[in-house]
């Protein structure tokens, strides 16, 4: 670890890069992932670098959908592993989910690596690897998913997914829990709970969430998740960003 002042007022974003950077180093990230961090980190300083009201709402709704869930599953790529391993981790103890990996550009060193990677972290179990499952609609590398795993839940949380393979998830019925800092991106625009905030931020959230909703009744769920409604949660977004102030 490098050493960033906590009072650095770019602190959290500096070190954001540096753990895409190790990711890299240590093959877990893509080189495309570096690409994609950019790209948030655009839309998060837009958005004030901080979880809007509306995306602790939407945080909510998802630890709701989580617990709701009757095969629930967290898909990690190459930047959620370098980002949040070990949050992802409590994430799934919270709401007995599991974890796949699921990558867009598909390597069996790289699926390995994530792998070894969240058990370092306290996994116990990670899919992905099985592959015996396609998602209609997709070429043939990026439709990889386990039977048991992806292919199987009600409810999966794509963090940083691509457009294309949301959209293809959504058509198979699956409900979709999205982050991602874009409220205008495809992944956003498929998901039932499409949370726009920074990953970093998000997963802690929903875990807090999903304890302190542990001992609700199954109506106390569906009840939180029918007050949140999806297009107003983007909406919400896309106004913080077109009235902030860029200082
Ligand atoms: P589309 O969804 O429109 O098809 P895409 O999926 O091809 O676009 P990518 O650049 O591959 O676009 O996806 C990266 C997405 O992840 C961007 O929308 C970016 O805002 C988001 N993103 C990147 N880093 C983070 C982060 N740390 N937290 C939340 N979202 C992030
Ligand atoms: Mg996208």
């Amino acid at each position: 670890e490098i050493d960033i002042p906590e009072s650095h007022p770019r602190y959290e974003s500096l070190l954001t890069r540096h753990r895409i950077e190790a990711g890299v180093e240590k093959g877990i990230t893509s080189k495309q992932g570096l690409i994609a961090q950019g790209r948030g980190e655009a839309f998060d300083y837009l958005l004030g670098e901080e979880t809007t009201p509306s995306a602790k709402r939407a945080e909510r709704a998802a630890a709701a959908q989580l617990l709701l869930a009757e095969k629930p599953v967290l898909s990690v790529n190459g930047n959620v592993a370098a980002l949040v391993p070990g949050e992802m981790v409590e994430l799934a103890d919270a709401t007995d989910a599991d974890i796949e990996v699921n990558l867009f550009n598909r390597t069996r060193k790289r699926m390995v690596a994530i792998a070894d990677h969240l058990q370092e972290h306290g996994a116990t179990e990670v899919k992905g690897l099985a592959a015996d499952a396609r998602i209609p609609g997709l070429d043939h590398e990026r439709a990889k998913v386990d039977e048991d795993g992806i292919y199987a839940a009600d409810v999966v949380l794509v963090p940083l997914e691509d457009g294309d393979r949301a959209q293809a998830l959504a058509e198979m019925g699956t409900s979709e829990i999205v982050i991602d800092l874009n409220p205008r991106s495809r992944s956003t625009q498929h998901a039932t709970v499409p949370i726009v905030d920074n990953i970093i931020r998000a997963i802690p959230n929903i875990t807090e969430h999903a304890r302190e909703l542990a001992d609700s009744g199954h109506e106390q769920l569906e009840q939180c998740l029918k007050e949140f409604d999806a297009a107003d949660a983007l909406d919400n977004a896309e106004q913080t960003i077109r009235q902030g102030d860029l200082s």
